[in-house]
């Protein structure tokens, strides 16, 4: 015999998966559920950033009869929606992953409903590494998460794939992505760019982790001097400490406890809020008066993120971006008002 039983049996899979196409493409042209298979998406990861794809349609690691992909990307890599959608289901909860089997439950994903009634699954992020929750509006291109390695999974990845439901059975489906190359659907070992242009050339982003302590700076000179008001918010795992100041008087100093959950808030905050650095841009464009937001995050006393925004005559300047005033909210969230009060 010239076919042994294993050839065999990849051969016979390899038929059946062909037939599975076959029987896709007939079932798509009559489209019984109205799936938009022509809708192009955009790659899962931050505009102008690149990605190979190490396992792809039918893929004998772990893909066999699926039209899924798994993106390479290094642990804590943004992971952006390719579509639309409401968020269906999500987990963040799960630290473990491995390539066993015994690994497939814990991986933590993100789940959106297309307004088509097909899903799109985002596979094996990170541990808290989820920035939406069920019912969440998505738009598309979206920073939702951070990819990990959880789940079943032997290396960093993010593991993409469309589905419909049929009599309750994942049916996954083909899909075409925007690309440096142009549409297309994706083939294994190929590098594809995302070509959306972020306003942001360059950015740094900080995972959680690699932070223990945060800094909010709020200054406002833009009434008279003596009106100057400067307020900081410094947060470490277990403390807070909130100053406030006027022209060098110091109006308040004060230091809370708080709790890991508190720290852990404000970590995911920094990231949820989108708090980003725009490298090779002036921090003071010669302006004086308006108000000016500094951030920056520690890590063992060696700062690993600044940024500053100045609003001046109307205008936002610096290279801090990001919803600073929800970061601050949630920075605000839960300690009591007093301690913020000044006179
Ligand atoms: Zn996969």
């Amino acid at each position: 015999m010239l076919i042994n039983k294993i050839e065999l049996i990849v051969l016979l899979k390899s038929i059946l998966f062909l037939l599975s196409l076959i029987a896709f493409s007939l079932l798509s042209q009559r489209s019984p559920k109205n799936i938009d298979t022509n809708y192009v998406y955009d790659l899962p990861i931050a505009p102008g950033k690149k990605s190979m794809v190490m396992q792809g349609y039918n893929g004998s690691y772990s893909h066999q009869g699926q039209f899924a992909l798994d993106f390479k990307a290094k642990k804590g890599t943004p992971v952006h929606a390719a579509r639309e959608g409401i968020v269906y289901k999500t987990e963040s909860s799960n630290v473990k992953g491995g390539p066993k089997k015994k690994f497939l439950r814990l991986g933590n994903h993100i789940v959106i409903k297309h307004s088509d009634g097909t899903f799109a699954a985002y596979w094996h992020l990170l541990y808290e590494g989820v920035f939406v929750k069920v019912g969440d509006a998505i738009t598309k291109g979206q920073l939702i998460g951070l990819s990990g390695n959880t789940g079943y999974s032997s290396w960093p990845h993010l593991h993409f794939d469309v589905y419909y439901f049929s009599n309750g059975k994942q049916v996954t489906i083909p899909t075409k992505f925007v690309t440096n190359k142009g549409v297309k659907e994706l083939k294994v070992y190929r590098k594809y760019g995302n070509p959306k242009v972020d306003q942001i050339i360059e950015e740094t982003i900080q995972l959680p982790k690699n932070i223990d302590k945060i800094e909010y700076h709020f200054q406002d000179a833009s009434v008279p001097p003596l009106h100057h008001r400067s307020y900081s918010w410094i947060i470490t795992e277990t403390q807070l400490r909130f100053t406030a100041n006027s022209y060098g008087t110091i109006l308040k100093d004060t230091t809370i406890a708080i709790s890991a959950i508190k720290w852990e808030q404000c970590k995911t905050a920094f990231l949820n809020c989108g708090i980003k650095n725009q490298k090779n841009i002036e921090t003071n464009q010669g302006c004086t008066g308006g108000t000016s937001i500094t951030i920056q995050t520690w890590l063992n006393g060696k700062e690993n993120f600044s940024g500053t925004a100045s609003k001046c005559g109307g205008k936002t300047v610096g290279n801090l971006s990001g919803n600073t005033e929800k970061f601050l909210s949630v920075i605000k969230e839960g300690v009591d008002p007093l301690v913020y009060q000044t006179n």
